[in-house]
């Protein structure tokens, strides 16, 4: 798929945010729900990226998960803004998701904060 095509199918600010790794503002994300089996989908390739059970309410205004499935999420440095952070793409197609940080409230001690549009 090429990015004109992905262009077409996105809303623009699922382009954004997945293609030039926007962020949405917090506490906008639409209320989303896993598909059919219990997983959240990448909006660009439909690869199961999290599970519901890793779900948890963070507070911070961005869905949140404690856990990626296994191989589904690829880290990657990022010093932009002037910070170090991790950030984490779909393995699969390269879209950004978001970012991971080490402050998560459970035994994992992860926190993956996502974007709402970046699961189709
Ligand atoms: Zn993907």
């Amino acid at each position: 798929m090429n990015e004109e095509e992905l262009k077409k199918r996105l809303t623009p600010e699922q382009y954004h945010i997945l293609r030039e790794k926007g962020t949405e503002a917090a506490f906008t994300g639409k209320h989303i729900e896993p598909g059919s089996d219990g997983m959240y989908h990448c909006a660009v390739c439909d690869a199961p990226l999290f599970s519901a059970d890793a779900k948890f309410e963070s507070g911070t205004g961005w869905p949140s998960f404690d856990q990626a499935l296994a191989g589904a999420v690829k880290e990657v440095s990022d010093d932009s803004y002037g910070m170090h952070r991790t950030e984490i793409v779909c393995t699969n197609c390269g879209s950004h998701l978001g970012h991971v940080f080490d402050d998560g409230p459970t035994e994992t001690g992860k926190r993956y904060c996502t974007n709402s549009v970046c699961f189709g």
